[in-house]
C-alpha cells in the first residue's frame, strides 16, 4: 500500500515527501489558480529518480466540460500542457476535476465534451500520462458528483482509458455514501487509480468541499480506513496541514 500527501513545498516535493515518511506524493506544477504553462521544474531528475512516486494535480481553472468555447479552449490546452509536464517529472498521472456547466445548460453537452477532449488528443497520439478524472462535491451540473452522472461520463469516456480518483471527502459531501463506495465506483469505471483521503469539515451531501484531517470531520474514520484497504490503489491525503502526521500514523496502524 503506497501512502503519501499533496505536498505544501512545490520546490523541493521529495525532500517534503522524505520527512513525511511517503511513498507518494501529489503536487501542482503551475500555480493552481492560473493558466500559466508549467515551466521545467529545476528538481526534474532528482524527481524522476526518487522511489516516491508523485503525482500531479491540475489547475483548479480547469474546466473541460463547459460549453463556453472561451473557458473550454484554454482548458483543453491546459490540460495537454499539464500532462505533458507530468510526463517530463515521471509522474504516473494527472488529476483532473469532473467539472460541471452553468446552471441549467444540458449536463450531456458537458460530458460530450469530455469525450472530445480524449478524441482530439487521440488523433495526436493519447496523453503521455493518465488522465485521472475526480469526482466533486458541489453543483447539481456537475460531470463528476452523483454516481449517476459518473456512470454516464464513464459511457463516453472509459474507453479512451480515462482513469479515476475518488475522493472521499467530495463523494460523502456530494451525497453519496461512503459504505461500499470502492465497489459502487469499481462498478462503474472499472478502476480506482488513486483515492485522495480526506474527511469533511461538513455534513453528508452539504455540497461543501472543506476537507479535514481524518479524525476531526463528519465522517465515520473507520470507513476512510475502509476504503483505503479495499481501494487498490495509492492513497494522497488532502487534509490541514497541522494534524497531516497523525493522520499518516493512523492510516499505517489500521488500514496496512
Ligand atoms: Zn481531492
Amino acid at each position: 500500500m503506497r501512502i503519501g500527501a499533496h505536498v505544501r513545498q512545490d520546490e523541493d516535493p521529495i525532500g517534503y515527501g522524505e520527512r513525511l515518511g511517503a511513498d507518494v506524493i501529489q503536487m501542482f506544477l503551475t500555480d493552481p489558480q492560473k493558466w500559466e504553462k508549467p515551466p521545467t521544474h529545476p528538481r526534474t531528475d532528482e524527481i524522476r529518480n526518487s522511489p516516491i512516486d508523485v503525482v500531479v494535480h491540475s489547475s483548479y481553472v480547469i474546466n473541460v466540460a463547459s460549453l463556453n468555447n472561451r473557458l473550454r479552449m484554454p482548458s483543453r490546452n491546459a490540460v495537454a500542457q499539464q500532462a505533458q509536464a507530468a510526463a517530463d517529472i515521471g509522474a504516473v498521472g494527472l488529476v483532473v476535476h469532473g467539472g460541471h456547466v452553468r446552471d441549467g445548460e444540458d449536463v450531456n453537452a458537458g460530458i460530450v465534451n469530455w469525450r472530445k477532449l480524449f478524441e482530439r488528443q487521440a488523433d495526436k497520439g493519447g496523453f503521455p500520462v493518465p488522465i485521472l478524472i475526480e469526482n466533486t462535491a458541489g453543483g447539481d451540473f456537475a460531470m463528476a458528483r452523483h454516481f449517476d452522472a459518473i456512470d454516464r461520463l464513464w459511457q463516453e469516456v472509459g474507453d479512451f482509458g480515462a482513469g479515476f480518483c475518488l475522493d472521499t471527502c467530495h463523494a460523502w459531501a456530494g451525497g453519496e455514501e461512503l459504505v461500499g463506495v470502492v465497489e459502487r465506483i469499481k462498478a462503474i469505471t472499472g478502476r480506482i487509480d488513486l483515492v485522495h483521503l480526506n474527511n469533511s469539515r461538513d455534513e453528508f451531501n452539504s455540497a461543501r468541499d472543506r476537507h479535514a484531517n481524518l479524525a476531526d470531520g463528519t465522517i465515520d474514520p473507520e470507513l476512510l480506513a475502509e476504503v483505503v484497504r479495499t481501494a487498490d490503489a495509492p492513497v494522497v491525503l488532502e487534509t490541514p496541514a497541522e494534524g497531516l502526521a497523525e493522520d499518516l500514523a493512523y492510516l499505517r496502524e489500521t488500514a496496512g
